[in-house]
């Protein structure tokens, strides 16, 4: 049995971010990560003839005055990042149009939005965990009138969350992430500070790899974790197909969906119902399926998200970023990288019937938006995503209703990730559990 001080399972955001917080300590700490690449879902992929391609959109809400930022910092990463979004655009079935245009509020329905955003300043956070069972839905019917408020408030939730209806987006996290946003000038038409690593999101997570290295911490690739047993004692060992490995500190940084495979718990009534609720809560996610993008030349140029409510003839929300113009160094030049996703659930993204016919009405509608995509795509992948945001943020699923990270009666054993206590945007809500994670495990051993 090897034994380490601490070992770290997953080289996402979560576990890069606790074995640097960690590391530095005296203590000796293990990385043990199923790839063999850092990063988890926020990777780069380098393709030849120069493009290099995020996993999905992977925008950092508040960018470098985000939660990620401030992760980046605490373990010493200097990064830079790109411009910052600019607004909304939307299609309304027939042409694109700002939100402005699009949602074309009257004067007294601006009024009504710009008081409910001030009621976000003052909220403590005790007032937000008290929204966090009520929906998106009921926190806009019992303060907004006007149907296009709701629209717009139904769609920043959307892009927000990446679920699909207003009745599963929790009230406590949209608040929550606006009035974050806020602070950084996100208001009505403008999303604020959301910005990308230079390069891509891969250049973020390496350099967190990177820096973990050269504190001392030993990242193991290629090494997934088979088995993770939780004795009656509380204490925990880990498994890979050829070592078995103990530590005193045990942090598990993946997915639930990805644990409840290859988590062993004892016979002890605290574990059983502790195991059931991660089964539970496995496929209590978002998920998207659409296509990514090389193109020949832009099919839009503004830095701006592109976006409806309801993609039409699809019926799904619409999320659409073209990465290229916030970043031109991914792609060849004059060339475009363009992200046109539909948010689904998880089970309609599993099921290949629907994602088949989905897809092919979707890209119909991609073609009258852009009619000129199709002569000019260079490459294209059809895809689609099941775990796109860790547990979804559905009323009961956020706040103090989340998965804590750490559990009495399991000694020395810590949970990190976008499924764990921490809010925020995907990638925020990552770089928030690590940090709480980091400290939890540092009051523990002081
Ligand atoms: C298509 C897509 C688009 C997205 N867009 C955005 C966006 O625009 N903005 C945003 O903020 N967020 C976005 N996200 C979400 C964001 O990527 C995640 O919230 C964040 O990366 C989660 O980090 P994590 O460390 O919690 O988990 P992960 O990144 O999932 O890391 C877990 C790691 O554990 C490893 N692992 C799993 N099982 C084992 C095992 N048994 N043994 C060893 N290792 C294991 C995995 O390989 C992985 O490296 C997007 C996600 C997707 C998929």
């Amino acid at each position: 049995m090897n034994a380490y001080d601490a070992i770290v399972i997953g080289a996402g955001i979560a576990g890069l971010g606790v074995a640097g917080l960690l590391q530095g300590r005296g203590m000796r700490i293990l990385l043990l990560e199923k790839t063999r690449t850092p990063g988890g879902r926020a990777k780069t992929k380098e393709m030849p003839g120069g493009w290099r391609i995020d996993t999905g959109t992977h925008c950092v809400d508040n960018g470098d005055k985000s939660a990620c930022a401030d992760l980046l910092k605490k373990i010493g990463v200097d990064i830079a990042w790109t411009r910052p979004m600019q607004g909304m655009g939307i299609f309304d079935g027939d042409k694109w149009k700002d939100a402005g245009q699009y949602f074309n509020l009257t004067d007294a329905e601006v009024k009504q939005l710009a008081e409910l955003e001030d009621s976000f300043v003052p909220m403590t956070d005790a007032e937000i965990d008290v929204l966090d069972k009520t929906s998106l839905a009921e926190f806009i019917s019992q303060r907004v009138k006007s149907e296009p408020v709701a629209e717009y408030l139904k769609t920043i939730g959307m892009v927000q969350t990446t679920l699909t209806r207003a009745e599963i987006i929790s009230a406590g996290e949209f608040v929550s992430i606006y009035r974050e946003g806020m602070k950084f000038g996100a208001r009505y038409g403008g999303f604020g500070n959301i910005r990308m690593p230079v390069g891509g999101i891969g250049v973020m997570t390496g350099a967190m790899a990177k820096a973990a290295i050269q504190k001392g911490c030993e990242i193991k690739y290629g090494a997934p974790v088979i088995k993770v047993v939780v004795n009656k004692n509380g204490t925990t060992e880990l498994f890979t197909e050829t070592e078995s490995y103990h530590a005193n500190v045990v942090v598990i940084a993946i997915p639930i969906w990805q644990l409840v495979g290859i988590i062993e718990v004892a016979d002890d009534p605290l574990q059983r119902e502790w195991y059931s609720r991660l089964v539970r809560l496995k496929d209590e996610t978002s998920a998207s399926m659409g296509f990514t993008m090389g193109i020949r030349k832009p099919l839009f140029t503004e830095p701006v998200y592109l976006s409806a409510w309801r993609i039409p003839g699809v019926g799904l929300p619409l999320q659409i970023l073209g990465h290229t113009n916030f970043d031109e160094t991914i792609a060849p030049p004059g060339h475009m990288i363009a992200f046109i996703g539909a948010c689904c659930t998880p089970q309609q993204a599993r099921d290949e019937a629907f994602r088949k016919d989905t897809l092919g009405k979707f890209w119909e509608t991609v073609k009258q938006m852009f009619p000129d995509v199709e002569e000019n795509v260079v490459w294209k992948v059809d895809g689609h995503y099941v775990g796109i945001d860790g547990l979804g943020r559905s009323p009961g699923l956020t706040g103090n209703y989340r998965m804590p990270v750490a559990m009495p009666g399991m000694k020395g054993l810590y949970f990190a990730g976008d499924c764990y206590t921490g809010r925020g945007v995907g990638m925020n809500a990552a770089a928030n559990s690590a940090m709480i994670c980091a400290d939890h495990i540092k009051a523990d051993y002081s």
